[in-house]
């Protein structure tokens, strides 16, 4: 059979830019089909990259030089590093984005790929030979063939929009659904499952009082996506903060009943962590007051996304419960907020490449998988796309561990645990978060990426010379042999045992500087600024990767130990009401049976490991 191209990646949204590029990157012949050109790289809701465990995936996308990154870098209008004040493994990196220029930016970077062929048009259809998918059929009749498919069709398939008790057809507002597609996963035996997500009102900027509302700016300096980036290309900004008050509250608990979630009208289930508005006075019935970011969408564009306001109330009592809010007395309502109801397929039908098992060829990725938020989903579109290129050019596939990145702790969850709620990343889900830093996201998995072929000879030029300044400065420090005196006379208090430390293990010191260790270091030359604070991380988290991978150990080597049936989970401090919920549902007989429930973490299992141990010693004596 003649193949139009090797790829084909169906949907030009996060998952898909990510995945066409991957496979690009792999050297195949690349279509990417979707509904509208102009519409690749859009942001569906919030303007911005990042966060707590999504900036991790967004360093790892880039570290095996995906696009995410460096989009978000030069879209970049507000950058702040999230738990600045606790350690690097927990902290993330976010961008406020203009949402034009991460658009226009994203179609650059498509456009400049060589073996990528953009086509505009809906994929009704897929095309199958001898049970395996090569090709998609387009609305109009046309076929194109491959040897993979790529399927990151978002929120569009059978997407559903609801305002109030007003609902229709529709991907995301302003765009159609694709309802053909769904179809398909029952001719699979793939049955599909239905979730839910909403957006806020966008509100005209030039309407909203600003005077005396709290302005937070950026950071001084600016935390990269990209480690080929070292500033902001965009000019940057501030800012609004302001809160909901009793009185907004009031009109929306008036008007519960017309609210689309509340009302009836959805079945799908939302994401826990951007509950709307309806959903925070109802489940925190005790606040009074909720706080509202109001971030501009873009230099040049006058619309502002207030952030925690999502909703799927009427636009009439959204007019209302808006200019309730300070500053917003007077505001225009330039789109309104609504919920959005779509299918998806159940992960655990796929396996660690993310190819469908009922249909090989076929690769899913993103919001398609149970998925929520633009970083899920590129982490997502890339593993698909390395993996779509790697069959299509018979190799073998390319998979992620729970041990070195965030994106197999990620594939690792969805295709293990599946979703009952749209899945996102937090650093908790991670057993190895003190080794998965955003920080060491390239020594991680950048070689690995050259080896599978996704990484182009810039990178890897950038990345080898930094690698090789690191080894030669660490080998240094850990070639010192010092004693306590000798330390103190540089500055360096450690306790006078008389044991002698080499520079790494001083470093991990608490208040010890760089210089002040490497000034220990016989005819040190001039370090980095770069290379000397990346050392001090590593130095810091030693010995705690030690007590992490004991930590990892014990747990796997008690899988088997039982849970009895009325273990007092809330008796555990320290155990998230999410997670004590999910337990006294399941009742999971092992400890093995509770680390497969979804949005288990590594933390909570240790918690109950410890106080099964406990019991059982109180036993015993
Ligand atoms: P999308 O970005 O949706 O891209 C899908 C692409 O597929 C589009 O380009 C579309 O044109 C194309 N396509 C679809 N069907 C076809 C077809 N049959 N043929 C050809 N092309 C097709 N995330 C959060 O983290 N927090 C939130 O609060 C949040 N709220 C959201 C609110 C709304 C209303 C929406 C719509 C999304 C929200 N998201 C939120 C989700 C976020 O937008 C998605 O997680 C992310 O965009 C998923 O990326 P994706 O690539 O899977 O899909």
């Amino acid at each position: 059979m003649k193949h139009d191209f090797d790829v084909i990646v169906v949907g030009g949204g996060h998952a898909g830019c990510d995945a066409a590029a991957a496979a690009a990157r792999m050297g195949v012949r690349v279509a990417l089909v979707t509904l509208q050109k102009e519409a690749i790289g859009v942001m569906s809701c919030n303007p911005a990259i990042g966060g707590l465990g999504k900036g991790h995936l967004v360093r790892e996308i880039d570290a095996l030089d995906g696009l995410m990154g460096r989009v978000a870098d030069a879209a970049g209008i507000q950058f702040r590093l999230l738990n600045r004040r606790k350690g690097p493994a927990v902290q993330g990196p976010r961008a406020q984005a203009d949402r034009g220029i991460y658009r226009s930016r994203m179609q650059a970077e498509i456009a400049a790929i060589e073996n990528l062929t953009v086509v505009e048009g809906e994929v009704v259809d897929l095309v199958q030979t001898n049970g395996c998918v090569c090709g998609v059929i387009l609305g109009d009749g046309v076929q194109v063939l491959s040897q993979s498919v790529v399927l990151t069709t978002g929120t569009f398939l059978r997407g559903k929009i609801h305002i109030g008790d007003v609902s229709y057809g529709g991907g995301r507002m302003g765009e159609k659904s694709a309802d053909s597609l769904s179809a398909r996963f029952d001719d699979f035996g793939v049955s599909l499952g239905r979730l839910k997500t909403g957006t806020p009102p966008r509100l005209d900027g030039r309407t909203i009082n600003w005077d005396g509302l709290e302005m937070q700016p950026g950071d001084d300096e600016a935390t990269m996506f990209s480690f080929l980036n070292t500033a902001p290309e965009a000019r940057q900004i501030s800012c609004g903060i302001t809160h909901t008050n009793p009185q907004t509250h009031e009109i929306i608990q008036a008007n519960l009943e017309r609210s689309a979630m509340y009302g009836g009208h959805i079945d799908g289930v939302g994401p826990r962590y951007c509950p709307s508005i309806e959903d925070k006075v109802v489940r925190f019935a005790d606040k009074s007051s909720h706080q509202i970011f109001l971030e501009p969408e873009g230099l040049d564009d006058p619309t502002i996304y207030p952030n925690g306001i999502s909703t799927s109330l009427p636009e009439d009592v959204q007019e209302q419960y808006v200019r309730s809010i300070v500053g917003l007395e007077n505001v225009t309502i330039l789109q309104p907020g609504y919920a959005i109801e779509y299918d998806y397929v159940d992960p655990r039908n796929l396996s660690p490449t993310l190819e469908l098992r009922q249909a090989p060829g076929l690769y899913l990725a993103g919001q398609i998988n149970g998925t929520t938020g633009y970083e899920e989903a590129a982490a997502q579109g890339l593993v698909a796309g390395l993996n779509a290129a790697a069959v299509a050019k018979g190799e073998d596939a390319v998979t992620f561990s729970r041990q070195s990145s965030y994106i197999g702790v990620m594939i690792d969850d969805l295709v293990t645990r599946g979703v009952t709620e749209p899945y996102r990343m937090f650093t908790s889900r991670a057993e190895f978060r003190l080794s998965l830093r955003v920080d060491n996201a390239d020594q991680r998995l950048t070689e690995f990426g050259r080896k599978v072929g996704c990484v182009g000879d810039a990178r890897w030029e950038a990345f080898s010379q930094k690698l090789d300044a690191l080894t030669s400065v660490k080998s240094a420090l850990t070639d010192l042999s010092v004693t306590p005196k000798q330390a103190k006379s540089s500055g360096i208090s450690v306790k006078e045992d008389g044991q002698r430390r080499n520079g790494m293990e001083l470093l991990a010191f608490p208040n010890t500087s760089f210089d002040d260790v490497w000034s220990l270091v016989p005819d040190a030359g001039e370090v980095d600024a770069a290379i000397s604070e990346q050392i001090s991380k590593e130095a810091l988290y030693f010995s705690y990767e030690q007590r992490q991978a004991s930590e990892v150990a014990a747990l796997a080597k008690d899988e088997d130990r039982l849970i009895p049936n009325e273990f007092d989970y809330r008796s555990l401090n320290g155990l998230s009401s999410e997670i004590t919920s999910k337990l006294e549902k399941v009742r999971p007989t092992s400890l093995g049976q509770a680390k497969r429930i979804d949005g288990m973490t590594p933390a909570a299992l240790t918690l109950i490991l410890a106080h099964l141990k406990r019991e059982e010693r109180a036993r015993a004596s």
